[in-house]
């Protein structure tokens, strides 16, 4: 789908295909819009349109509006897209190898990069307050870090929370395809 006249991302709303990612939360700078969870389980955007100004930046950063241009051109695999190189590995501490659900190498590439002073902080979906609805966390120190491990097989609006950020470097975010589009 290519973005039309449309003004704001009710209507990708409207159609099932928002992921519930929150970048359109994070942007709005009427704060106009707010991600729910649907009687299913689902997070799904709503605009508030009596206070919505109609800037449609919302527009703008929403992964699910547009087929990506390499997806589109990719010659050998339209699902996949263009891969650029396949990696296999595992986390070499027992620990965080046994709690991860893939071989914990995102969590280690975090601990990591932490550990070595070549990050302050990383956003990741984690536990906070609520164990049956994972959310944004941001991790300071490798102690946290068990909040952020593992994987939930749920929509997380992890970056929602990226007009709080006050600045990217140094910052280590993980997350999924539909995150790293739209950031
Ligand atoms: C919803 C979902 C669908 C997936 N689908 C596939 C698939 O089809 N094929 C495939 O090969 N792999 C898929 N994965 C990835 C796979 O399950 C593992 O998450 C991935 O390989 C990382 O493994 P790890 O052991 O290195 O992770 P860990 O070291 O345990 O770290 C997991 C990382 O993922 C983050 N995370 C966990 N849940 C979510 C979430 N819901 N949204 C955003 N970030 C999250 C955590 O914050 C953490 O940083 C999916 C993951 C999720 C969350």
């Amino acid at each position: 789908m290519e973005p039309g006249n449309e003004v704001t991302i009710q209507f990708v709303a409207d159609q099932g295909l928002c992921n519930g990612c929150g970048t359109c939360t994070a942007v709005c700078p009427a704060g106009s819009i707010t991600v729910n969870e649907s009687h299913n389980g689902l997070l799904v955007a709503s605009v508030d349109t009596g206070t919505c100004t109609r800037c449609r930046l919302c527009v703008d950063v929403c992964s699910a509006i547009r087929v990506d241009p390499s997806v589109a051109s990719a010659t050998e695999d339209h699902f996949h897209g263009n891969v650029l190189q396949a990696v296999c590995g595992f986390a070499t501490d027992e620990r965080l190898r046994s709690n991860a659900k893939s071989g914990g190498v995102a969590t280690a590439i975090v601990q990591y990069m932490i550990e070595t002073g070549r990050a302050d902080r990383a956003l990741m979906a984690g536990i906070d307050n609520n164990p049956l609805r994972p959310g944004p966390v941001i991790i300071e120190s490798v102690s946290d870090l068990t909040a952020a491990q593992s994987s939930w097989y749920c929509p997380v609006a992890l970056n929602s929370v990226l007009d709080s950020i006050d600045n990217f470097d140094r910052l280590i975010f993980t997350g999924l395809s539909c995150h790293i589009r739209c950031l």
